[in-house]
């Protein structure tokens, strides 16, 4: 599910901290939840490994809202 909807998490690196920041934007109101995350390094591999997890924390946090905010719907 995650795979399939890969659009709804958005990931980047703050240039001048280099640390990761997540993006989730529920699709149904617009409302976002946006969130710094620590990765243990900034090893390439580590943080392509890393992004998947982010993507799934991310998601799951979309689930929520919509569990939360649109239920009825
Ligand atoms: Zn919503």
């Amino acid at each position: 599910m995650v795979d399939e909807h890969p659009e709804h998490v958005e990931m980047w690196t703050e240039e001048r901290t280099g640390r990761m920041r997540y993006r989730v934007v529920c699709p149904q109101c617009g409302a976002d939840y946006e969130h710094r995350v620590k990765p243990r390094s900034t090893d390439r591999e580590f943080l392509a490994t890393f992004s998947t997890e982010v993507r799934m924390v991310g998601f799951d946090m979309l689930l929520n809202h919509m569990t939360a905010e649109h239920e009825e719907e």
